[in-house]
């Protein structure tokens, strides 16, 4: 395993030699969606992000666990403990449960994550399944003086704290400018401090989902979770921690401050953010109202696209980009993806149709290595593959004849375009896949014509009905057989 690999860490704001703390384990925690709706593109810009990581880290040799956890409970509408929960709201406005919301948006994010190509997590924790571990978490922190109860609920003591803690060790933030920027405290509240969040949240009569703690029947507050369960399974201490730009500042930063407070240890040694999707350069999201989500994408069913994408296009697209830089979106630059991703996955198509000379007149082995140079450089996918479209031009040149190539080059062409294509960059042929059933179809339907012909009905009617089962409904009618997907 080579190790020349840097990553971008918020905590230090420099690139730092990669360094696991029990290699060649590396253990890696993403903050996953809050299951109450439909992930939008910009949640699975950064999901995609952590999938090339991950997929290179593993490419290197790390035997990664990855863990990436489900929000379903916890969640209020704003950052700072104000407002309905996410799935108490929405169960209510649906008329459903709140686990059936869940169950909903978590299937739903499922099948998209899939559409992606993206691998999934070793262990996928939600914060339901959790709740005991959470109210050990907080009991700790209680026991080491940082949290205080009041009326049943849990706050963090942010002043205490930051006594002898940087609180805003993540973003460094001036501790003043936040309080400025923070609403003062009104009679009514619970909290000590301006800056006090909750780790604990005592449950209104109407809220559904509760439990029973050593404070009265409540829920965790949403900051909670992700300490707990990484802290579960992978430690207090462990390598990666992830999650968009938008988590730092709040999140990641009460992250930081319960397991100071709980384990006297910062959880992660590298803290990676990414970058926003845009869109006409204000972020995508669900409170802006420009979130698009992944069917509207490929079906075109959008007023800003010209045309449906499909999910490569839409996973080339986003690696074109560096994960640390916004990117904006727009139907020219989808488009533009479009027209590479096929110009990559034709020359991939031509590997198979060179002919091997005695002579090289083309060098793989520095493509291959500035392949490996621009991954090592902070996981930095768009030099990668400008230099894969280099691998392009040169695999057009032999099937032309314009350049010659030996058995062994063809070989490494082949590898290259195996490794960094499909398995680092978890780009895959559609086309090629769409074909192929379209064949198989043909092939299916000749068959049961040729039983019906001779007279073998048993047969045919076997193909029909286990066609049917599998969801796919033949046609007959006068110009012959179609099928079509129920
Ligand atoms: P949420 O479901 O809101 O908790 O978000 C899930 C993940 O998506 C978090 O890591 C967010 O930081 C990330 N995210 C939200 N909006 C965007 C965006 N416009 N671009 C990239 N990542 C985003
Ligand atoms: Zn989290």
């Amino acid at each position: 395993m080579s190790n020349n690999l840097v990553v971008y860490n918020t905590l230090t704001r420099t690139k730092e030699n990669f360094e696991p703390v029990n290699a060649p384990f590396v253990g890696m925690y993403v903050c996953g969606p809050t299951v109450y709706s439909d992930v939008h593109l910009g949640n699975c810009r950064t999901f995609v992000s952590f999938d090339l990581i991950y997929r290179y880290l593993s490419h290197k040799g790390y035997k990664v666990r990855y863990v990436r956890n489900i929000t379903d409970a916890g969640h209020l509408e704003g950052d700072r403990d104000e407002g309905d929960d996410k799935f108490s709201k929405k169960a209510r406005l649906e008329q459903l449960e709140p686990m059936e919301i869940v169950q909903r948006y978590t299937i739903g994010f499922h099948d998209v994550m899939k559409l992606f190509n993206t691998l999934s997590p070793s262990i996928e924790p939600t914060a339901t399944g959790h709740i005991a571990e959470q109210i050990e978490m907080v009991k700790d922190i209680i026991a080491n003086g940082f949290a205080y109860e009041k009326n049943g609920s849990v706050y963090f003591d942010v002043e205490k704290y930051s006594k002898d803690h940087n609180y805003t060790v993540l973003t460094n933030r001036n501790i003043e400018d936040l309080l400025a920027n923070t609403r003062e405290l009104g009679g009514q509240d619970e909290k000590h401090g301006r800056l006090d969040f909750a780790l604990w949240i005592k449950a209104k009569p109407e809220h559904i989902m509760r439990w029973p703690s050593p404070w009265g029947w409540g829920f965790p507050g949403w900051h909670i979770e992700c300490s707990a369960m990484s802290n579960k399974y992978l430690g207090e201490i462990f390598d990666i921690h992830g999650g968009g730009m938008d988590l730092a500042a709040t999140h990641h930063t009460n992250e930081i401050a319960q397991s100071q407070a709980c384990n006297h240890t910062q959880p992660a040694k590298y803290w990676m953010h990414t970058n926003m999707l845009t869109v006409n350069g204000t972020r995508m999201s669900k409170s802006a109202g420009n979130g698009f989500l992944p069917h509207e994408l490929f079906t075109g069913n959008h007023p800003l696209l010209s045309q449906g994408f499909s999910p490569m296009t839409v996973r080339f697209f986003m690696l074109q980009a560096h994960y640390r830089s916004t990117l904006d979106f727009s139907n020219e630059a989808l488009e533009a993806s479009d027209k590479g991703f096929k110009r990559l996955m034709n020359a991939c198509g031509l590997l198979d149709k060179l002919k091997a000379s005695a002579n090289s007149s083309i060098d793989v082995a520095s493509i291959r290595q500035a392949c490996y140079d621009a991954m090592d450089d902070d996981f930095n996918s768009p030099v990668t593959i400008a230099h894969l479209f280099e691998a392009a031009r040169i695999i057009n040149s032999v099937y032309d004849g314009k350049a010659s190539a030996t058995e062994a080059d063809i070989d490494a062409l082949k590898t290259l375009m195996s490794d960094f294509v499909y398995d680092i960059l978890g780009l895959k042929e559609e086309q090629a896949q769409t074909d192929n059933i379209t064949r198989l179809m043909e092939f299916i339907i000749e068959l049961r014509s040729e039983a019906k012909e001779n007279k073998d009905y048993a047969t045919s009617d076997k193909i029909r009905n286990g066609l049917q089962a599998l969801g796919i409904q033949l046609k007959d009618g006068k110009e012959g057989t179609t099928w079509s997907k129920a």
